[in-house]
């Protein structure tokens, strides 16, 4: 995918590497045994040690370590048995450590990469820097009182993984689909939420932007952009403010900036900090990290089935088409209610219902997957009556229209509104013979070599059968009739 801006001076491709910070899921925070829930009174998940008091000791979350090592594993990554925690220090007022424990020199996981696909089904391979481990700051409420700010510490010292990118993206449209990849994976692998709107799940994005076959030039970091939306229009709007200055013989600094979605605009929060500025040094409370390549290993193979290799095998075992494949795994629910309906099913039936008629109703009824108001079973034991001649293709969707709207089971329904399949061809000869003899003018035209005239007919015997007779027998018998 190329994504050029035509300048006055020629040609400019873009540079961007993410730097996405995801809450780990875990009961507990990284270094306490304070609760993680979401939405506590303010201060009412706080120890002494995300306090900060004097004396007290960060002891390590054993589980929160595994769910590093899950995503390093599912972002096929290079795990590190050793890695060490240091602190990074700098003041503000949501921090009463003076200094984040975090992951510098030797994280927890090295090199990987994801898949990203674009439009039109192409892919590409976005490099994976590093995953690291680090703790979450509390927040501060500017809004409680006129005159105080207060600081809530439920947040402080939850673990968040920080994930960095190569700068490999280069395009709004490939950022787009790398965060949504990335948030897919985490999903699946149970180690984030990846609600953006929550703050859970957030991003840094660098932008420069180069003359084709150049080396890089000096980036800009936009912080802490909150949906997948503003981080494509900063990039945009970013890249553009560069290649102005650029052009106009001037210097990009390196420097932080804000993305402001309200003025469509980014701007200088402070100019560039070094790791010198922060002092790092290894966390003299903490030994280095350890970890057992068997322990490693167990944990890749309970892993569940990722993404990329769930749609490959719908593609294989069920013959979905790739881009359909690709809308069911999308979130895990729907792609177990796929398989729930396909398994032992024809299973490109199954994915027409599936995101035809039931995607459509939960759009009606502003359900999801999850309260659907046709269950798995349901729709799967709709279909065995589609294949065993109990219905047809056409009454199945009012069959399916009466189950979203009563619940009832479709073999209750097919009874009570008798709309079973009528294979039965004394009746539907009967039909026919009734029909043609209303329109025997027609039967005259056809029979002089009208033959479009054919479906018609067809149409005729359906509505007088109530659309419930066998369409393969319905052709039959018109044939015999119409051309003995
Ligand atoms: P820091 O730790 O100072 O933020 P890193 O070297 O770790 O710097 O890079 C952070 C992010 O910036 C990475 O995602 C990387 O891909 C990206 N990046 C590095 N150089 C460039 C560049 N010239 N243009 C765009 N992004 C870049
Ligand atoms: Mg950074």
């Amino acid at each position: 995918m190329s994504y050029i801006i035509e300048g006055k001076t020629g040609s400019w491709e873009i540079v961007v590497g993410l730097e996405v910070h995801a809450q780990i899921i875990s009961h507990s925070k990284l270094f306490s045994g304070a609760s993680t829930k979401f939405g506590g009174e303010p201060n009412s998940q706080v120890s002494l040690v995300d306090a900060a008091f004097p004396g007290m000791l960060p002891v390590i979350n054993r589980e929160c370590v595994a769910q590093a090592v899950r995503t390093g594993l599912g972002l096929n990554a290079r795990i590190n048995l050793q890695s060490r925690f240091d602190r990074k220090n700098y003041f503000y007022a949501d921090l009463p450590q003076g200094y984040q424990i975090s992951q510098f020199e030797h994280p927890i996981v090295g090199e990987g990469s994801i898949e990203i696909e674009l439009a039109g089904g192409e892919t590409r391979q976005i490099g994976i820097t590093r995953l690291h481990m680090e703790q979450d700051a509390g927040k501060l409420l500017h809004d409680q009182d006129p005159t105080r700010s207060f600081v809530d510490l439920n947040r402080s010292g939850v673990a968040l993984m920080e994930i960095v990118s190569e700068p490999d993206i280069r395009a709004p449209e490939e950022a787009g689909a790398y965060l949504r990849k990335l948030r897919q994976i985490l999903r699946y692998l149970g180690t984030c939420d990846g609600n953006m709107d929550e703050g859970s799940m957030r991003a840094d994005v660098n932008v420069s932007v180069r003359k084709a076959g150049e080396p890089f030039r000096t980036r800009c970091e936009i912080k802490n952009v909150n949906s997948i939306r503003f981080v494509m229009q900063a990039i945009e709007i970013e890249a553009a403010r560069q290649v102005e200055i650029w052009e106009n013989g001037g210097e990009v600094d390196q420097e932080t900036r804000l993305f402001d979605p309200g003025r469509g605009e980014t701007r200088t929060m402070r100019s560039k900090e070094d790791a010198h500025d922060y002092r790092y040094f290894p966390d003299p409370d903490l030994l280095p990290l350890v970890i057992e390549q068997e322990w490693v290993d167990g944990l890749k193979a309970a892993l569940p089935e990722l993404p990329d290799a769930k749609r490959a095998r719908f593609q294989q075992q069920y013959g979905v088409p790739f881009y359909d494949a690709g809308v069911l795994v999308a979130e895990q629910s729907v792609a177990d209610f796929f398989e729930t309906v396909a398994k032992g099913r024809d299973g490109k039936l199954a994915v027409t219902w599936v995101t035809g008629e039931l995607f459509s109703a939960l759009n009606r009824t502003g359900r999801t997957i999850e309260n659907s108001p046709v269950s798995a079973d349901a729709l799967g034991k709709m279909l065995d009556l589609i294949a065993d001649g109990t219905i047809n293709g056409k009454i199945a969707k009012d069959v399916f229209e009466d189950m979203v709207e009563t619940g009832e089971s479709p073999d209750a329904i097919v009874e009570k509104k008798g709309l079973k399949q009528v294979t039965d061809t004394g009746v539907i000869d009967a039909a026919v013979d009734a029909i043609m003899a209303k329109h025997a003018d027609k039967v005259a035209e056809y029979r002089s070599g009208k033959d479009k005239l054919f479906g018609f007919f067809v149409g005729q015997v359906m509505k007088e059968t109530k659309g419930k007779a066998n369409p393969a027998l319905v052709n039959d018998a018109l044939k015999a009739k119409l051309d003995a």
